[in-house]
């Protein structure tokens, strides 16, 4: 292995080691000897998570006027999936290896498999992601249904209810944020490929011959969406995806791949898709779907431009981005040590204020309770007063915590504190009464 490479490998374990240490990420079902590639978002995953949706929501739903939000149930009627053609194309190519039995993904067959087991291979058969349950107490396969492989199709089946009750003119999009399920053949990496994910995507619908314009535009928000998780766009790798690999409604796909430590890989994805969707639906369920102009009673199927971008992989890229290990100075005179430090935006990290009374003396949480207690009001805070302070603040440099408040024995004297700033690490001496408002100015 080659020191680039294990350097990498190094990189991603201690990003699971941190995750599961800190409370980002815990395997599944730990105590049950776990369950392969299911993980559990912790106390400060959760609201790593939420704070992804959310400020993808604000931005893509809430400040722009031409895009309305749905949230559809994860299981739709199963005719959706066979007209949307995930029932005969949603499929990846199996094999099997006939001497250890191992399953893989045809096209990311791992390099060493030669090597160590050599064993040959079967022939490639179809298999279909979709995962099927019953619908009902009878297992019958009149009542199967799906687990929806993505979020985009409720925003086709919902179109005609959006379009009548959000009176939208072209062009206009639907988003939503939730679960997808796809029975994966080789999950792995962590959170990168689970059977169970979070997407946000937009279904955005545009007269035809909009559509190199629209998807230019959308190519430019994802990019600036890319720098606004932290990641400099000259990083990401943008692959224009060739017509035999592109999905099969697809005229235009831009995947957005970025170098995860195990390889560059999709993180987000772009496509055209044409009016494929709105009118196999429209044919399926004999419904009408198509869009009247108001003025000009022009009557059109609306073309779609698809952003979509997975929640899991944000995370993950985010986290990759941000870790970085440093020697910082200690509080004596010229030493240093190593510190790990997640440099997260600060929108995105989890807890935004550490407050740290010195030590655990009555004297100072008089004054650390009381400031804790107001600031919560505005942002996710931390009391913790436990410890060596130098301690507390490599945990909190650990989970990416822009500020921290310390309240020490001169505070009770000069009623002020000291704020100290993740990346710098420089310490502010700010008066009590002033310490809302100076957090206000910088989070
Ligand atoms: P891949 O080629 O990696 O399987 P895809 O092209 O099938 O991905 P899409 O169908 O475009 O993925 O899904 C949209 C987004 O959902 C992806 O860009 C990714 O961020 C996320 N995603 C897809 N599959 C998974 C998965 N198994 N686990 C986590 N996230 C996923």
């Amino acid at each position: 292995m080659s020191a680039h490479k294990k350097e990498e490998q190094n990189l991603m374990e201690k990003i699971v080691s941190l995750c599961k240490r800190r409370g980002f990420i815990f395997p599944g079902s730990e105590i049950y000897g776990g369950m392969a590639n299911s993980w559990d978002y912790g106390p400060l995953g959760v609201e790593m998570k939420n704070n992804i949706k959310q400020e993808w929501w604000k931005r893509f739903v809430r400040q722009r006027p031409d895009v309305v939000g749905i949230d559809a149930a994860l299981i739709m009627n199963p005719k959706v999936w066979e007209a949307s053609g995930h029932l005969k194309n949603f499929t990846d190519p199996l094999v099997d290896c006939k001497k250890c039995k191992q399953r893989f993904r045809a096209d990311s067959i791992p390099d060493d498999h030669a090597k160590t087991c050599g064993g040959e291979l079967t022939n490639e058969r179809q298999f279909n992601l979709m995962f099927k349950t019953f619908i009902g107490p009878a297992e019958e396969s009149a009542n199967i249904a799906y687990f929806r492989p993505e979020t985009a199709q409720a925003m086709f089946v919902d179109f005609k209810n959006v379009l009548q009750s959000a009176r939208k003119r072209l062009p206009f999009g639907i988003a939503q944020i939730g679960k997808a399920f796809r029975n994966e053949i080789t999950p792995g990496n962590f959170i990168f490929r689970t059977r169970e994910f979070e997407q946000m995507e937009i279904e955005y619908f545009i007269r035809e011959q909009d559509w190199e314009k629209s998807f230019e535009m959308w190519h430019e928000e994802m990019l600036l969406w890319v720098e606004h998780i932290g990641i400099p766009r000259e990083k990401m790798h943008l692959k224009e995806v060739e017509a035999g690999e592109r999905a099969h409604y697809s005229k235009r796909t831009v995947d957005f791949e970025y170098p995860f430590p195990f390889g560059v890989d999709e993180l987000y994805g772009l496509a055209y898709r044409t009016d494929f969707d709105l009118k196999n639906h429209a044919a399926a369920s004999g419904q009408d779907l198509s869009y009247v102009d108001a003025e000009t009673n022009e009557k059109v199927i609306p073309h779609v431009i698809e952003p979509t971008w997975g929640v899991d992989r944000t995370m993950l890229a985010a986290l990759c981005a941000a870790y970085h290990e440093e020697e910082a100075p200690t509080a004596e005179d010229g030493k240093t040590e190593a510190r790990v430090v997640l440099r997260l935006p600060k929108w995105l990290a989890p807890i935004k204020v550490a407050i740290l009374p010195l030590s655990k003396k009555d004297v100072l949480s008089a004054v650390a309770e009381p400031l804790y207690r107001e600031l919560a009001q505005q942002f996710f805070c931390e009391y913790d007063e436990t410890q060596s302070i130098g301690k507390r603040y490599r945990r909190q440099d650990e989970i990416g915590t822009p500020y921290c408040v310390t309240v020490d024995f001169e505070s009770l004297e000069d009623k002020a504190v000291t704020i100290r700033d993740r990346d710098t690490m420089k310490q502010e001496r700010v008066p009590l009464a002033e310490v809302k408002n100076w957090l206000v100015s910088k989070l």
